[in-house]
């Protein structure tokens, strides 16, 4: 609680406590007083105040008219101004010297001595006398004598009683007395009236004033005013409403000056009220001071409220931080901002930086030493410490001379096919073993996803026994993710290449060890268990923990994987490419500035790899740097080579089983690639592979589970345990060695292999997702016919469907197809019109005939997926001319190729990936055009020797080729 608003609440209460008995009695004031100077301050009647007398004519006074005096005697208070030029009142004579005083205020300072050294200083003629005082009495007296001087003093206490005017002031041998005339009751109407003070005129006067309408209005508003006060002191110091009689009990003009007399306010306020004898104009100072000191009190408890409110919010921060640290001290975790900072400190001594490097971190760091923690930047700049500690300023990993053979014997046992790309990836590596320091171009394997792209760059940096990081650069738009933002930006962070680069150990532990080596140790321990099911789950936990607490690579020379480069996109926020060429330009590298980084970094030890879904998007001056490796899709004999060979082995071994557990035949995988799976690449089939080895797994384990039971050798909750895979440290006590472990492994060894078969993989898998006769059952009807696409996941099988209805000869085409494909749509319904009467569709000339009341409408079916370009055009118009002629399709047929308007077919893109697709279909014949013959080269000539390839130059043909029997053409219709 502020002192000034406490101590203005005491002193009012103080005031009104000690004036009650006095409102109350009658006062006949003497005509000669003995008069007491009282310096810049006003006694008002109704006050109280405690004076301390020093001074040898105060003294005396006190002495005299008070001290020998056996009845209680009266004095007049003057109020005297030092001040020269702002005189108030008459001057009436030089003053005598002065009295320290005390008010009874608790916290009020004493100003003892101050008056005495003023009056030793001032001349005697500029002492000011007010020309009206208050007559006063003593309540109290008490007498001191200092020691050993054998000085007097008294303290006084005093009760201001009425005012009285001076008429003469004379001295009395070392005081003042005057001649006086009591004041305090004027007449409320008269204007200020020296009536001499008798008592018989008092209550004429006072009902002759209570009766002025004024007069009763003003005090009407001055209660008004003073229940306000008093209500709002009351609410503040949640007092009961006592002081509320008050105010019928004191007449109001003596309650104005006990409220006033209560106020801190300054001199000339405190003499005008004084002055103020006349009841209305005293009544209306009062009203004005009260609501000023209403005012002042709101605000003051404004203030307050203020101060309070963020005193409270930051004793609660304190509070909550105090008990922060106190739970991590229990819990022994102690990272306090000095153990930061020395943590830092000592990663940094230990990176490696180069000198310039050095001088700047080390700049950093005094700054970051005389921050505090709380304060704006300290966490910031702590974390860029910790980033240019982390970063493989020299670290680089060993790198053992290259041995080719190995590298050969490496690809091929990860990889299946791909002979081309294996070969040249050797290549590459021979040029780098004759070269090491070979800016030789960046490779980027281009292919649909799943053909073994990211795998391959892992096998490039096992060949080159170098630590791998794969940067996803798939939707970054932002220049900012490969250089980094500025530190001057809030949430600021470095760009995904140098972040890639950093070390830091996730898991590390107190006792040195840390925890990669902790799961290392139990998956040791649990390879020398015996064979069970446990053991195989058990081995499972720990190579998932090893794997999930992996360091990150702290090397300057890895191998960095950009994958998906083609998914860069470029918008307002700049053009990620730019930043790209930088980081794969040889020259530039070198020095490469990361914004957040804001210091060069050598990117030249890093050996990059690309890869991407289409070679299209990627910005030429980016292709430039590249050299491109294209990837096809698998044909399904190869698909079920890559499964028997390399993905079931290693599913296997990822869920911790083996033969032993799980068996899927041959068979099982090719319904698996025929039925389940309709992709390039093989990732959906590894996924469908590790449905059935999750399957198999909870088999093994729910068996594992039923034996423990039975020889009742293990606690229930020990296979539960099993469930820790996640991030806990491995139990080893979950299966103790003493165990009867024979028996566990025996009742395994003799519990049934797990052989998938056609049941048990649609119980799994559900039911299939393709169907073989899909095709022909939707070719079924005229104008449905087969078109080969291409989309980023490789070829696919599209079919389009025409229809006619009754219309106007509209042309409706639906499917979300770009403004090129609808083109092609119409420059089919074009041509098929202009021969109609060539395919038997129309009688000859009759072009409108086609169209006459009939609308035609043509869908690309998967209408959720966005379809355009210009390959749709030879499928367009044999829907079409299947429509008219009411002829169905060869179901075994599926087609692409471009269209002009005169019938020439043009070649298109993507053709292994469209003929791969149409295999994947088990279409066996694909018309293409003719120009398109040079691609077939890189399709599998095992794709090719089972399927029939139909080149055609002109749209007869490809009729000739779609339909059953003869095309629909007349023959002398054949150009
Ligand atoms: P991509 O990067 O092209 O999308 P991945 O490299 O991730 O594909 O390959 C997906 C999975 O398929 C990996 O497990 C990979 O080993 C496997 N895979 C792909 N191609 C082959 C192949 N020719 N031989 C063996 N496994 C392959």
């Amino acid at each position: 609680m502020p002192f000034y608003t406490k101590a203005v609440s005491n002193s009012v209460r103080r005031s009104i406590f000690f004036c009650l008995s006095a409102m109350e009695e009658t006062v006949e004031l003497p005509s000669r007083l003995a008069i007491l100077p009282f310096w810049n301050k006003v006694l008002l009647p109704g006050a109280v105040i405690r004076i301390r007398c020093t001074s040898p004519s105060s003294v005396k006074l006190v002495e005299h008219e008070l001290w020998q005096k056996e009845k209680k005697g009266l004095i007049g208070v003057l109020p005297v101004k030092d001040s020269e030029g702002a005189a108030v009142g008459s001057l009436l004579s030089s003053g005598i010297g002065s009295d320290s005083w005390e008010q009874g205020r608790k916290g009020e300072p004493n100003a003892t001595g101050g008056f005495h050294k003023q009056d030793a200083k001032k001349p005697r003629e500029l002492t000011h006398w007010h020309s009206r005082g208050v007559a006063a009495r003593a309540l109290h007296l008490s007498r001191e004598v200092e020691k050993p001087s054998g000085r007097v003093t008294y303290i006084v206490v005093l009760e201001g009683l009425s005012r009285f005017n001076v008429q003469e002031l004379s001295a009395r041998g070392k005081y003042y007395v005057a001649n006086i005339n009591g004041l305090d009751l004027s007449s409320a109407g008269q204007s200020e009236v020296i009536i001499p003070c008798k008592l018989t005129n008092r209550c004429s006067l006072l009902e002759q004033a209570e009766q002025d309408p004024d007069f009763i209005s003003l005090s009407r508003q001055f209660k008004a005013t003073a229940m306000e006060l008093i209500s709002l002191l009351e609410q503040k110091q949640k007092l009961e409403g006592k002081k509320r009689f008050l105010l019928d009990t004191i007449p109001v003009y003596r309650l104005a000056d006990i409220l006033v007399a209560s106020f801190e306010i300054s001199f000339e306020e405190q003499l005008s009220m004084l002055d103020s004898v006349n009841l209305k104009v005293r009544l209306s100072k009062a009203i004005e001071l009260v609501d000023q000191h209403i005012q002042s009190i709101r605000v003051a408890e404004k203030i307050t409220q203020k101060v309070e409110g963020q005193l409270s919010k930051s004793q609660r921060e304190f509070l909550l931080k105090q008990q922060m640290r106190a739970i991590k001290e229990e819990l022994g975790d102690n990272d306090d901002c000095e153990d930061d900072v020395a943590a830092v400190e000592r990663k940094m001594q230990n990176a490696g930086m180069p000198p310039n490097i050095w001088k700047l971190a080390q700049r950093e760091l005094r700054r970051l030493k005389k921050m505090q923690p709380q304060q704006p930047g300290y966490n910031s700049s702590c974390v860029y410490l910790e980033l240019l500690a982390d970063l493989p300023w020299r670290k680089v990993s060993e790198e053992p001379e290259l041995d080719l053979k190995a590298a050969k014997v490496s690809l091929d046992r990860d990889h299946y096919g791909l002979l081309k790309v294996k070969q040249r990836i050797i290549e590459y590596l021979a040029v780098r073993k004759l070269k090491p320091d070979a800016q030789g171009p960046v490779l980027c394997f281009v292919g649909p996803p799943g053909v073994g792209k990211t795998s391959l760059a892992s096998s490039i940096a096992s060949a080159l026994s170098k630590k791998f990081i794969r940067i996803s650069l798939g939707g970054v738009k932002d220049e900012a993710d490969i250089r980094g933002h500025r530190r001057t930006y809030i949430g600021s962070m470095p760009g995904r290449l140098i972040d890639g680069l950093k070390w830091y150990c996730s898991h590390g532990s107190k006792n040195g060890m840390d925890t990669n080596d902790t799961y290392l140790k139990h998956f040791i321990a649990c390879q020398l268990l015996p064979s069970s099911a446990t053991r195989v789950l058990l081995l499972q936990c720990c190579r998932f923990a090893i794997s999930s607490s992996a360091k990150r690579v702290a090397v300057r020379n890895p191998v960095m994987l950009l994958d998906e480069i083609d998914k860069t996109g470029s918008d307002v926020r700049g053009d990620p490419a730019s930043a790209l060429l930088e980081v794969l330009d040889p020259e530039q590298n070198k020095t490469f500035n990361d914004h957040y980084l804001n210091v060069p970094f050598d990117l030249s030890k890093v050996t990059f790899v690309a890869t991407a879904n289409r070679v299209q998007p990627i910005p030429p001056p980016l292709l430039d740097r590249m050299e491109v490796i294209e990837l096809l899709g698998y044909t399904p004999e190869e698909k079920l080579k890559i499964a028997l060979k390399h993905l079931i082995p290693r599913v296997l071994e990822q869920h911790g089983l083996s033969s032993q557990f799980l068996q899927i035949p041959e068979g099982i995988v090719k319904l698996i690639i025929q039925r389940y799976t309709r992709e390039a690449g093989v990732r959906n089939l590894e996924r469908n592979l590790a449905a059935l080895a999750r399957a198999a797994a909870v088999k093994v384990a729910e068996k594992d589970f039923m034996v423990h039971l039975g020889k009742d050798n293990h606690p229930k909750t020990s296979l539960m345990n099993t469930r820790l895979v996640d991030t806990a440290e491995v139990e080893m006590e979950v299966i103790p060695l003493s165990v009867d472990s024979q028996g566990i492994s025996n009742s395994f060894s003799s519990a049934s292999v797990m052989i998938i078969d056609e049941a048990m993989l649609e119980k799994v898998l559900g039911p299939p997702r393709f169907d073989e006769k899909e095709t022909a059952d939707r070719v079924a009807t005229p104008g449905i016919v087969v078109g080969l696409v291409w989309t980023t996941f490789g070829g696919d099988v599209q079919f389009i469907e025409a229809t006619a209805m009754a219309g106007k000869g509209d042309l409706h085409l639906t499917g979300q197809l770009g403004d090129v494909i609808k083109e092609s749509a119409h420059i089919a319904l074009t041509w098929v019109r202009a021969r109609a009467a060539d395919l038997n569709l129309s009688t000859a000339g009759d072009h409108i005939g086609l169209l006459e009341k009939q609308d035609i409408h043509i869908h690309f079916p998967a209408g959720a997926v966005p379809k355009d370009g210009p390959s749709a055009g030879i499928t367009l118009v044999t829907a079409l001319v299947s429509l008219f002629s009411q002829r169905k399709v060869r179901a075994d047929t599926a087609m692409t190729g471009e269209m002009t308007l005169k019938g020439l077919v043009l070649p298109v893109g993507g053709i292994k990936d469209k003929v791969l697709a149409a295999n994947r279909y088990g279409i066996k014949r694909v018309i293409l055009p003719e120009r398109n013959s040079k691609d077939l080269a890189e399709v599998p000539s095992a794709i090719l020797a089972g399927m029939e390839m139909l080149l055609v130059k002109r749209i007869e043909d490809v009729l000739e080729h779609a339909f059953e029997g003869a095309s629909p053409s007349k023959p002398t219709s054949k150009l």
